[in-house]
């Protein structure tokens, strides 16, 4: 890489109006990444159900990131937190007949996932909805000025961040140091390891496996300076699509489309009222106060949309054209 390297940053935009929880993201990047034997319970992308305390459990209480500029002392999740994962004997199930469906922990009290769907408020005006979460990619690691060894790095074509095992010194600095709790560490192999954008795709010209696999068309992803990407358009120009949690300080690159389509408080009658029913307060602790805006925006174009007039910013996030929300990458390889 030479000194006049343009510097580009890869950016992702959910839309968690779109994102129905299947977790085929989920799914697509564990089978391609954290395969190995213990590993079983790192993923480098999960969908947790909000309100609730997320994966690792209550993740967003550890600390980590940074505090007025400088780095906050974080904890690594542990071990429970994460989730011990279920041991099922799926050779005894399926293929000798026998009914016992494995060996689950005597007082399993959590795992990934533990509180699907539960949300939170009374009913009738219960509501919860999913957030995908993966590696921010930030402007500032917090990951990797923790890191002594020098094993992370953010690489300037695509604003990757990215980890060599071979430099890691398996001191998990990194592991505390992330407030978004997306660096794992390998007991077995005594290093590191975090999502890597799925560069090796990136770089035959393929969208990350989370984001080509996406049921809902709920991800984006493209250069935030590309102005016909649709990240760059949700992002920079509609300013609607926001970074979660920006309070750590990080400068996350995953941005999301919040929540603006879904049902109204309910009276004791049953009349609908005017209020949507996921607090735009909640929102805010989550997209900071810039949500307000964002819903304002798109309340009014899907408002527009909805009386048969034209709206960029609807078309871009029904994506109707799934190749439009990969940039200038492909779903798939060509056969
Ligand atoms: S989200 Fe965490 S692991 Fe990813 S770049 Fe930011 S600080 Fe590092
Ligand atoms: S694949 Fe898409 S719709 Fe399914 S959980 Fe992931 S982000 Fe949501």
């Amino acid at each position: 890489m030479t000194s006049s390297t343009r510097h580009r940053q890869m950016a992702f935009v959910i839309d968690l109006n779109k994102c129905i929880g299947c977790q085929g993201c989920t799914i697509a990047c564990k089978r391609l990444w954290t395969t190995a034997p213990g590993l079983e319970a790192a993923y480098w992308m999960n969908v947790e159900t909000v309100p609730g305390r997320g994966y690792p459990r209550d993740w967003a209480g550890r600390g980590g990131g940074f505090d007025k500029g400088r780095p906050k002392p974080g904890r690594e999740p542990t071990p429970e937190e994460y989730g011990i994962p279920f041991e099922f004997d799926y050779s005894a199930r399926l293929f000798s007949g026998k009914r016992d469906r494995g060996r689950p922990r005597a007082a399993a009290d959590w795992a990934p996932n533990w509180e699907e769907d539960q949300g939170a408020g009374a009913y009738p005006n219960t509501y919860f909805f999913y957030l995908p979460r993966m590696c921010n990619h930030c402007d500032r690691p917090a990951c990797a000025e923790a890191c002594e060894a020098g094993a992370i790095r953010k690489r300037p074509e695509d604003g990757l961040v990215l980890l060599d095992p071979d430099r890691c010194d398996g001191s998990r600095a990194c592991v505390a140091a992330c407030p978004y709790a997306k660096t794992f560490f390998d007991a077995a192999k005594a290093k590191a390891h975090k999502c890597h954008g799925c560069f090796p795709r990136l770089e035959a010209g393929l969208a990350p496996a989370c984001v080509a696999q996406c049921t809902g068309r709920a991800m984006h992803v493209g250069f935030l300076d590309d102005g016909a990407a649709s990240v760059h358009k949700l992002v920079r120009q509609w300013g609607v699509a926001l970074p979660l949690m920006d309070g750590f300080g990080t400068g996350p690159n995953v941005f999301y489309i919040p929540p603006f389509i879904g049902p109204a408080v309910e009276g004791p009658d049953g009349t609908a009222g005017a209020a949507a029913r996921i607090p735009d307060n909640y929102l805010a602790s989550l997209f900071g106060p810039d949500v307000r805006t964002a819903l304002r925006v798109l309340r009014a174009e899907r408002r527009k949309r909805g009386r048969g007039e034209p709206s960029e910013l609807m078309d871009l996030l029904i994506g109707r054209d799934a190749r439009a929300l990969l940039g200038h990458l492909q779903p798939h390889p060509s056969r």
